[in-house]
């Protein structure tokens, strides 16, 4: 939890400072916000939700992605009526996957959303917002960006025709899945990461062909201004995105400091979400980023995130300092130190057990000395020990206090 943090609380004090205001969404809705959004071909609906029956037969989902959720709860009005829509989110997704490392079942995102802005501005604020976040992670030179657009449908669909005839004509070499896909979601077939399929793949077409004047201004527009604010990015006119709702910009900061699952933050633009679930015609870009990933790749490359502070033990010897030992934790735990209490056992066991916990000094507590109102206080790096009367405990102990 403590590198999850780490992560989330970069990711929150960011999102805020670019006015991306925390929101939190069920981990469950209908299937159908989903399944209506995501696409019938997309490897989440066709393999990877959780879906289950409740009690008076309604179909849920356990999420397993957050932006279907934040548009279904904008469309409700359930976070009024601001526009641009700006937020941030940061919670469990569920995913019927091959558990492995860096691939989870119940995994944890980041991410943000920007509901209703079509412009090139809205899509270079939102990648600028994950390349801020992954350079305060200290891993920005660990990750490369890669971008492409999947431009507007008109242009998508002459691309498709395009990439289909070139699939087609390598058929046999194609993979069964990919060959499913062909005739599906042809698109997909980029994704593939199977070496028959890379190697068809090599000399398909690329969209740029296909792209329509408004199309190839808008990815221009992007672009540039990724370069006016020096966010190195390299163009993958391969990226496609695992779901249908994306158009235009599409990206994806990858590693290869974690081995197979190198995806750490992705995104793109979603202009026709919103309706498709019923809503208005609304644009909207965003992104997510994977947790545990961001945090193995933070431990990987940076080191240990920063350890929980050291704690001061209380360590009562006898029944009486036992119990003035209960309130002088609590006056500790007040003044801001953190205190662990040792429950049990001789004066060895207890520092036995307040070195398990790290602490950083020890008050002991005697009987003898309870009589004369002093306890010791013993630093447990140096075993330097001095006795402080009691009322002197604070100033003695002011120096383990966790910083700010
Ligand atoms: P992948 O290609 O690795 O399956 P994806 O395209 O399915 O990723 P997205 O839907 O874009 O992933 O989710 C955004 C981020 O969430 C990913 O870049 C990754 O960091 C993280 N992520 C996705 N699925 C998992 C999982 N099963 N376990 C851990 N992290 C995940
Ligand atoms: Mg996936």
């Amino acid at each position: 939890m403590r590198r999850h943090r780490h992560v989330i609380e970069h990711a929150r004090t960011l999102a805020a400072r670019y006015g991306f205001a925390e929101v939190a969404t069920p981990i469950f809705e209908f299937s159908d916000v989903f399944r209506r959004t995501l696409g019938d071909t997309s490897d989440i609906v066709t393999k990877e939700m959780y879906t289950f029956t409740d009690r008076s037969g309604a179909e849920i989902t356990l999420r397993p992605e957050n932006t279907a959720g934040v548009a279904r709860a904008v469309i409700g009005g359930n976070f009024g009526e601001r526009r641009p829509f700006k937020c941030f989110y940061a919670g469990p997704m569920f995913r019927y996957e091959r558990p492995q490392k860096g691939r989870l079942r119940q995994f944890h995102q980041i991410g943000v959303e920007l509901i209703g802005a079509a412009e090139p501005l809205a899509d270079i604020e939102v990648i600028a917002l994950g390349a801020h976040l992954l350079e305060a992670l200290g891993v920005l030179d660990q990750v490369t960006l890669e971008i492409n657009t999947l431009a507007d449908e008109a242009s998508r669909r002459a691309y498709r025709a395009a990439l289909v005839a070139h699939l087609e004509a390598h058929e046999d070499a194609l993979s069964e899945e990919s060959r499913q896909r062909l005739k599906r979601n042809p698109l997909r077939v980029l994704d593939s990461k199977d070496e028959g399929d890379k190697a068809v793949l090599a000399d398909a077409p690329a969209i740029d062909a296909h792209l329509s004047a408004e199309a190839a201004a808008f990815f221009d527009g992007v672009c540039q201004g990724l370069s006016a604010l020096d966010i190195a990015f390299t163009r993958n006119p391969r990226l496609v995105r695992g779901l249908d709702y994306y158009c235009h910009t599409a990206f994806e900061f990858t590693t290869e400091a974690l081995g197979a699952q190198g995806a750490v933050l992705a995104g793109g633009r979603y202009d026709g979400l919103v309706e498709t679930m019923g809503g208005p015609a609304t644009p909207g870009v965003g992104w997510a980023g994977g947790i545990e990933r961001l945090a193995a790749l933070v431990e990987e490359t940076v080191g240990a995130v920063a350890a929980a502070p050291r704690p001061i033990a209380i360590v009562p010897l006898g029944t009486r300092a036992e119990a003035a030992a209960l309130g002088l934790a609590q006056r500790l735990r007040r003044e801001g130190l953190a205190v662990e209490m040792t429950y049990r056992g001789s004066l060895s066991k207890r520092l036995k057990r307040a070195d398990q916990a790290r602490a950083a000094a020890a008050v002991i507590l005697g009987d003898d000395e309870m009589e004369r109102g002093v306890a010791t206080v013993r630093d447990l790096d140096s075993g330097a020990q001095v006795e402080a009367p009691e009322a002197e405990l604070g100033t003695h102990l002011a120096r383990y206090a966790p910083g700010p």
